[in-house]
């Protein structure tokens, strides 16, 4: 089945596709970007860090080492008082202020 062919249920496999690969995109930034090089917490498989360092690449187009920086900074930076959320101030606010006290 071409996709271009399949009308509506083409339709619904793209999307479906994308939602998977959204999916697995999350996966690895939460665990490849975030738990295994970020943190450190834990080791994968050398087969599954080549697959998730390719899904890194296809999926995000994310460089690993300046995600890994900001993040790294983030946590430097997450604790204290000016750039803590809080409840009175606006997602807006927070997020303002959190970002110009992270950027260089
Ligand atoms: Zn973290």
């Amino acid at each position: 089945m071409r996709l271009a062919e399949g009308g509506f249920v083409g339709y619904v496999v793209a999307v479906l596709v994308g939602l998977v690969l959204a999916e697995v995109a999350t996966l690895i930034t939460t665990i490849y970007l975030h738990r295994v090089l970020a943190h450190k917490a834990i080791r994968l498989h050398p087969a599954l860090t080549m697959f998730m360092r390719f899904g890194t690449w296809m999926l995000t187009s994310i460089s690993p080492r300046e995600w890994v920086a900001v993040h790294r900074k983030h946590h430097n930076f997450s604790d204290i008082e000016e750039t803590r959320t809080a409840p009175h101030r606006g997602v807006l606010e927070d997020h303002d202020r959190q970002r110009l006290l992270l950027s260089p």
